[in-house]
């Protein structure tokens, strides 16, 4: 089985970045996409503060990623796939093994694998009509009453995505403010079709029976008649394949490598910002460091 270069997992803005600077820099690299090409972007409805584009989709932008990853030619492949676990062999060959026990071999790898959305922990999170996407979902709820959970800027924009499309939107923060961007917190809060309830939290989503979304429970006993519920609480930084590689954060993101030739990269590693041009310079650096390694190894 012949040995690429590098193998890069994650397709996000930082595992597109560091492709390139490897492939650029002469080396094979093989991207491997995981579940959702392009990651957590593709969920995002505008992106209005990533340089160079004053408002783009974030699916657009994820594609515009890819296409220029593309037109890099041969150097780099593609592969879609979910990593089980990576193992570095005593002849420092990496061993990376996907859910359908393909294996492919490499010198270096480079983990931006991103995070994954947080579940809320509540009975009836598994009925139909729970989500995890605005953008994926929302769609699905026009002109009906939905509420929204969280107060970072994923639960901002998407509540503002969202009082486009349904009747109503209800957005529970737990805390008396927002975590989120102030301006955003400012707009959604002159949206006519938005009730902001702060210092509550959902303790229950209720089934109407017949495995829908009837209404959900609040902490105070209130109880909230909608049949979709958007869940916005931050997300999980995805570490557990390659969790003997790594040294992590109090807060289960990682804070370094401590495996020579194994590199991290973007929301994974970033406990603080997670912004999507953050995450692609981040691939820039991990893809001149890995270029570094190789040509030294
Ligand atoms: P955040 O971690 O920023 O916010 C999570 C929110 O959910 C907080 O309000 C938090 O409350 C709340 N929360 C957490 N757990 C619970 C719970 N069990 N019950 C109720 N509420 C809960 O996550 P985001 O996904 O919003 O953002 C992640 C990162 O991505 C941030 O750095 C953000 O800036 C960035 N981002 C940037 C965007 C952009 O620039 N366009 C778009 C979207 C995200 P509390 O404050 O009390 O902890």
């Amino acid at each position: 089985m012949s040995i690429i270069d590098s193998v890069v997992v994650g397709s996000g803005p930082a595992g597109y970045s560091a492709a390139i600077y490897i492939a650029r820099a002469g080396y094979d690299v093989k991207v491997i996409e995981g579940d959702t090409p392009g990651g957590l972007l593709i969920t995002t409805d505008v992106i209005d503060n990533y340089l160079g584009f004053q408002n783009i989709k974030g699916i657009d932008l994820a594609n515009t990623f890819k296409n220029h990853v593309e037109s890099i030619g041969e150097k780099v492949s593609f592969t879609t796939g979910v990593v089980k676990t990576i193992t570095k062999r005593l002849d420092n060959v990496f061993e990376i093994v996907l859910k359908d026990n393909s294996v492919l071999l490499s010198r270096s790898v480079v983990w931006a694998a991103g995070s994954t959305p947080r579940k809320l922990g509540v009975v009836g999170e598994d009925l139909n009509g729970v989500s995890y996407c605005a953008t994926c979902d929302g769609i699905f709820f026009s002109d009906e009453n939905v509420v929204i959970i969280g107060g970072g800027d994923t639960a901002l924009e998407d509540a503002l995505y969202l009082s486009n499309i349904t009747k109503k939107v209800t957005v529970i923060v737990r805390k008396n403010k927002f975590r989120g961007n102030e301006v955003l917190a400012n707009k959604l809060s002159q949206v006519p079709n938005v009730e902001i309830m702060f210092e509550k939290e959902v303790s229950k989503i209720n089934d109407d029976g017949s495995g829908n979304i009837s209404s959900v429970t609040l902490n105070t006993g209130e109880e909230l008649d909608v049949s979709g519920v958007f869940i916005a609480i931050g997300q999980d930084p995805n570490t557990k394949e390659v969790i003997d590689n790594v040294t992590l954060y109090d807060n289960g993101f990682i804070k370094k490598s401590n495996t020579v030739g194994f590199f991290v990269a973007g929301d994974v590693c970033d406990p603080d910002y997670r912004q999507v041009i953050i995450a692609a310079g981040d691939g820039a650096k991990t893809g001149i460091n890995v270029s570094k390694f190789l040509v030294t190894s």
